[in-house]
């Protein structure tokens, strides 16, 4: 059976699997990425995954970036070890067969139009709401990569040119009020404090600027300041969680009316670990569209959540591996 092999690489995960021409999984693994020497786990990892089957006929790679398409090389932002990296061609050396490349976040997009909450859309935006804000368009089925393999970067549109400076360099861009840890950390500076749903003050955590802070890294305990403690407390009807979620759906809401406006969207896909906070930022996202678009081809757009999760990376790197074969065929 004609299989392509998936790659997905980010800051703390590596992932791989074949995958059919039906888009089904016939084989996955993944490993923690390593601080240094990533290539070693990934040719580990290609192993694992290929090993005793036929090869496969051709290479996908969704990789974090930034990066370069005309070069083939990547720049992950956490991943330190790889600054210009030469991706696709040590893949491409290694496995001996056709490599194709692309963002991470573009190849979310390119999965859920193949398999997922996209399928049927002539224009879609997928947005990745995590750490960071990645995002990918999907044009009449093909993915729009840019000539540096950049196009997508709507989590630095800036959606107030008036607004804070961005780690970006740049100005007022979402991702500075919608990804996790800003949503966090605005709703911190403002009196939330985590595990504390019914939104009463208690004194000996409000003098305690810094106890947030502190708990960040404990997760699943109650005192986590995360994205994921703040939809808790949100659901539970916290006024500054809530607060933090319709400030952040609103920041969103402005860049998809944009980015509708560029390019006649008709159905925005979001994932990352903070769409998985459900109403808490949809149903805000929703209002704040109604209220800032005004084009009725603007207002039309739908935005629903991701179907795929996880594995919507891998099905998209899978995707552009089979494009890859079937343009070499
Ligand atoms: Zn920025």
């Amino acid at each position: 059976m004609a299989r392509v092999l998936a790659i997905d690489i980010g800051g703390t995960k590596l992932a791989a699997a074949l995958v059919d021409e039906t888009g089904s999984m016939l084989r996955s693994a993944t490993r923690p990425t390593p601080r240094t020497d990533v290539m070693v786990a990934l040719a580990a990892l290609i192993e694992e995954v290929t090993g005793d089957g036929p090869a496969p006929e051709a290479v996908g790679i969704g990789c974090a970036g930034p990066l370069d398409l005309a070069a083939g090389t990547v720049s992950p932002v956490n991943m330190p070890s790889w600054r210009g990296f030469p991706l696709r061609d040590e893949v491409r050396a290694l496995t001996g067969l056709p490599t194709m490349l692309a963002g991470d976040a573009q190849c979310m997009a390119l999965g859920e139009h193949w398999l997922g909450a996209g399928r049927g859309s002539s224009s879609l935006l997928g947005i990745v709401v995590s750490t960071g804000i990645g995002g990918g368009l999907v044009i009449d089925g093909v993915p729009l990569l840019g000539p540096n393999g950049n196009a997508g970067h709507v989590g630095h549109m800036t959606i107030d040119p008036y607004g804070e400076r961005c780690e970006c360099g740049g100005r007022g861009c979402v991702e500075h009020y919608s990804s996790g840890p800003n949503l966090a950390r605005w709703a911190l500076a403002n009196g939330w404090t985590p595990g504390r749903p019914d939104g009463l003050d208690d004194p000996a955590h409000a003098l305690d600027g810094t106890a947030g802070a502190q708990n960040s890294t404990a997760s699943g305990q109650n005192g986590a300041a995360d994205a994921r403690a703040l939809a808790r407390d949100a659901a539970g009807g916290d006024p500054v969680a809530v607060a933090a979620f319709e400030r952040g759906a609103r920041a969103l809401a402005g860049m998809i009316a944009s980015t509708a406006a560029a390019v006649e969207l008709t159905k925005v896909v979001i994932g990352g670990g903070v769409s998985a906070a459900g109403p808490v930022l949809f149903d805000p996202l929703a209002r704040a569209l109604d209220d800032v678009a005004g084009l009725a081809f603007v207002r039309a757009v739908k935005v629903e959540p991701t179907t795929l999760g996880v594995r919507a990376g891998l099905a998209g790197a899978a995707k552009l591996a089979w494009s890859q074969s079937r343009t070499a065929a």
